[in-house]
């Protein structure tokens, strides 16, 4: 554990519930878990992905043979088109969250770790490991950024600008 809390940064990281987590009904077992790192949410909301946010997301893979997979994954297809997307922040949350989230393969995942309690492996070899976790601070930056408007942040986590965007959107009738 000395080794989490090295060098005292305050960080930021995104949590994804994956679809799988959402299902089989993990989310109070991941967020409880999550609150023994001492971290503060910042952020929270769900999310039906649509396939430009996941191909985003996962861009760094689109080379793997899993990515069409990964993508229908993420998507819903295989669960529920739902994503809980959390920010964690505190001393060194990023890998403080990685290391209760676990290896990415369940099979090889601390087994008390999240991935390694709740992950499995399908017939068609997606890890389906219940929940996504930023895996360094540039990543974090970039993916908090891809799922949160400033304003969905309980604080000004990153610079922002002002900016006059004229769009049509879906109100409240
Ligand atoms: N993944 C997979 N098979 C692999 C590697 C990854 O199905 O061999 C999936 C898995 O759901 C993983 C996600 O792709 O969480 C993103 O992969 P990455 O290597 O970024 O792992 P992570 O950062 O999620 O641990
Ligand atoms: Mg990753």
């Amino acid at each position: 554990m000395t080794e989490l809390t090295d060098n005292g940064k305050i960080e930021q990281t995104l949590v994804l519930i994956k679809p799988d987590g959402l299902v089989k009904s993990l989310t109070g077992n991941i967020i409880d878990k999550l609150s023994e790192s001492e971290l503060v949410i910042v952020g929270a909301k769900i999310v039906a992905v649509d396939k430009e946010l996941a191909e985003d997301h996962y861009k760094e893979l689109k080379d793997q043979k899993f990515f069409d997979d990964l993508i229908q994954y993420i998507m819903g297809a295989y669960h529920t088109r739902r994503v809980l997307a959390l920010v964690y922040e505190g001393e060194n949350a990023i890998k403080r969250v990685r290391h209760i989230t676990g290896d990415t393969n369940p099979e090889s995942a601390n087994p008390t770790s999240l991935r390694g309690k709740y992950g499995r492996i399908t017939t068609s070899g997606v890890f389906e490991n219940v929940v996504h976790a930023s895996s360094d601070p540039v990543d974090a930056k970039r993916e908090i950024q891809l799922w949160f408007k400033p304003s969905e942040l309980s604080k000004a986590i990153f610079e922002t600008e002002e900016k006059e965007i004229t769009k049509v959107e879906t109100v409240w009738k």
